[in-house]
């Protein structure tokens, strides 16, 4: 009889196991769909991580937002820095349209990939695994006409923000561009990327930049409706504010 009881209890121990167990992966299929569990805090062990399978954001081709830039002729001066490049899809579309682009990375396995997506393409890309917050370790100051963020900006924590400003605003030209593109704060996700909105940009930029525009724009994903909503920013860099 004591061992008969025992038996059940085994049994519905595994059941138990086996319920929780479908319940966690469902749960993580779920997020899964809103990018949740693909983003996390910006350290490179992280991200790296991500690129070991085709992350949400891995289109296989530019931004259409970015496309419209180069279609409009929004990028002046030659030289363009694409922070968080991930794998090079932005990059590359520059370089074929004749930018000289360099796409900085902290996941060297995005480098790696993204080196090999340029070479199949017969493109040059000075493609380097690096943090956006050391790019005045990397670059000298005004090394760059236009700065392109394509996915960077959203996924920084808070205090983060003001340091990456000032990166940015080191490596431009006086007059050089700074272009960001993000989810919006109307995207409502339970992990980062939780949206920015738009007074959060202004307040960060708004010093070292002038807003040239702020606008509504579509980022492209593999996820539902294959994108969410976002703004694209064109800021120019200021002089004299910032020193
Ligand atoms: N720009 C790409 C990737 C966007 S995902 C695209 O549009 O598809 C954000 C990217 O920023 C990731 O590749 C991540 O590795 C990179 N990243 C995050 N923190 C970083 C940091 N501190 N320095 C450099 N890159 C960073």
């Amino acid at each position: 009889m004591l061992a008969l009881a025992g038996h059940k209890f085994v049994i519905l121990e595994f059941l138990y196991a086996l319920r929780k167990f479908v319940l966690a992966k469902r749960k993580f299929l779920g997020n899964r769909e809103i990018m949740g569990d693909f983003i996390s805090k910006g350290t490179s062990m992280s991200w790296e991580k991500d690129y070991v399978r085709s992350p949400p954001w891995d289109i296989h081709a530019p931004q259409p937002e970015i496309v419209k830039l180069a279609e409009n002729n929004e990028i002046k001066g030659a030289r363009v820095l694409d922070i968080g490049c991930g794998l090079g899809d932005n990059a590359i579309f520059l370089a074929k349209k004749g930018f000289l682009v360099t796409g900085i990375d902290i996941a060297q396995l995005a480098i790696e990939k993204g080196k090999k997506r340029a070479a199949k393409q017969g493109v040059t890309v000075d493609f380097r695994v690096g943090d956006v917050f050391r790019l005045d370790d990397y670059f000298e100051e005004e090394s760059f006409d236009t700065v392109l963020d394509s996915g960077l900006f959203h996924s920084l924590d808070d205090e983060e923000k003001l340091p990456f400003a000032k990166q940015v605003w080191k490596v431009l030209v006086n007059g050089g561009k700074y272009f960001l593109l993000c989810f919006s704060d109307t995207e409502q996700g339970s992990e980062k990327p939780k949206g920015i909105n738009k007074e959060e940009i202004r307040r960060t930029f708004s010093k070292m930049f002038r807003v040239d525009y702020l606008r509504d724009a579509f980022v492209a994903a593999k996820i539902r409706d294959g994108g969410a909503g976002g703004y694209i920013a064109s800021m120019t860099k200021i002089v004299s504010a910032h020193s």
